[in-house]
């Protein structure tokens, strides 16, 4: 059931909602300010009990990974809050909505989170071309600590919390989360063998926690209502996820864009009901949440599924009414991720689609371990002879073999993500690909590339 929520959501037709007089006449910073005087053990339960489940795409839940911070932090290794807002996957632009409309959420979620690890210092963690984003956390860092909220004593209480803004250059990779904290070390932002993880050996070699903008930002949401009661907004679909969400459409859709809603909302309510449909012919395919996530057909997700089918849990739903929820996804072999989903009308031409993401991920390998630099660009470069015209059809297989060599052989998830939508593509999409070497092109004529 659409469950339409507004807990991020509700200052964005405000002009003047990224201020803080129009949060504070909200409520805001009353959540801060309590957070800072609970007993921490207690705050970290109420985050377990609200089911946050990471918003950037691992889907890991919040409160027990701020329970994995080592506890009490030693004078000599201080604590870092991260927040990734690095936010470079295609098709997901949900975080940079919050940024620069709702900028107090985020600081006054880092404060609570600060508490919580029992960190002193938040860094956020912004691409550098997000301009009006970088901007409105600027200011409302500024106006947070000239209120008193931030700095030696927030509202009074003696525990200091700072919150910094962080440049990086614009790469994908530096989503990563220890990418991520290299670049902010001011390293090359490439990723860094786990274990140590961040709670051991994060930001400066000190014990961090890494939370993705969105999470963060529905902290003071999940502590006002209580973890429970948030956690109870999904429960209709009786899922582990809690609470709700943004949700992101774009691609084919007549109305693309971001809608806050309780988790579990289906793919058949974000595409069609807040969407507004498939723009220009019919639903061909989509992609669930980024552009690393295993392409979906309209076949597949259209139809009852077979009883046999890994959909069989799902009581005969279709996968277009199967609650978008981190395990239901999973079950069905493809991922939630950041719950942005990329629509493809029958218009698109699926080898153009499938060109294009695979270019980007060619351009995106950090260079680091040799089957992702090497295979990301051998990749490409087949499909760009398929789009020539130039390959033949035993090319294919060549493609599932690079692929499949890529899988598990590499630093980071990165690899995966190349993999994963290449063998989806191959496996839903054949029958396009040979046609059209067989064709040389000609199949796709007046197809439009996504
Ligand atoms: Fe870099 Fe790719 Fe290796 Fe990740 S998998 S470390 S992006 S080369």
């Amino acid at each position: 059931m659409l469950q339409r929520t507004s807990y991020l959501t509700k200052r964005y037709g405000d002009s003047d909602g990224h201020t803080l007089a129009v949060y504070e006449r909200d409520g805001g910073y009353q959540q801060a300010k309590r957070a800072l005087q609970m007993d921490r053990a207690a705050l970290i339960d109420e985050m377990k009990a609200a089911n946050i489940r990471g918003r950037g795409g691992a889907g890991f839940p919040m409160g027990v990974k701020w329970s994995f911070m080592p506890w009490p932090p030693k004078p000599e290794k201080p604590h870092y809050l991260v927040i990734n807002a690095d936010e470079g996957e295609p098709g997901t632009f949900k975080d940079r909505t919050i940024m620069e409309k709702n900028p107090h959420s985020i600081v006054e979620g880092c404060i609570i989170g600060c508490f919580g690890i029992g960190a002193h210092a938040a860094y956020i963690y912004v691409r550098d071309e997000l301009h009006l984003a970088k901007a409105r956390l600027w200011e409302a860092i500024a106006e947070a600590k000239k209120k008193g909220y931030l700095g030696d004593k927030p509202f009074g209480i003696d525990y200091p919390v700072e919150v910094y803004v962080h440049t990086g250059a614009g790469a994908y990779i530096c989503g990563e989360e220890t990418s991520l904290l290299n670049s902010l070390e001011g390293k090359r932002g490439e990723p860094r063998l786990k274990p140590p993880f961040p709670a051991q050996a994060g930001a400066f070699g000190m014990p961090s926690t890494v939370n993705n903008l969105e999470t963060i930002a529905i902290v003071p949401t999940a502590l006002a209502m209580g973890g429970d009661n948030f956690s109870k907004l999904s429960a209709i679909h009786n899922l582990k996820d809690g609470g709700a969400r943004l949700f992101g459409v774009s691609g084919h859709v007549n109305k693309p864009g971001i809608y806050e809603c309780a988790v579990g909302l289906t793919l058949r309510e974000l595409i069609y009901d807040l969407g507004g449909g498939v723009k220009g012919g019919e639903l061909l395919a989509v992609i669930p949440g980024g552009s690393s996530c295993p392409i979906l057909r309209a076949e597949e997700i259209v139809k009852a599924p077979d009883p046999k089918s890994p959909l069989h849990p799902y009581d005969g739903k279709s996968v277009l009414d199967v609650p978008l929820g981190v395990d239901t996804f999973r079950s069905l072999g493809t991922m939630l991720g950041t719950c942005c989903a990329i629509v493809l009308s029958d218009l698109a031409d699926p080898v153009l689609a499938f060109h294009n993401l695979l270019q980007f991920y060619r351009h995106e390998s950090c260079g680091q371990c040799t089957p992702c630099r090497e295979g990301s660009a051998w990749l490409f470069r087949i499909l760009d002879r398929i789009v020539q015209g130039e390959a033949e059809v035993a090319e294919l297989d060549r493609l599932s073999e690079i692929a499949s060599n890529i899988m598990g052989n590499t630093i980071c998830a990165f690899g995966e993500g190349t993999a994963m939508p290449t063998l989806g593509f191959l496996l839903k999409f054949r029958r396009e690909l040979e046609e059209f070497i067989v064709t040389k092109g000609k199949s796709g004529t007046r197809r439009l590339a996504l």
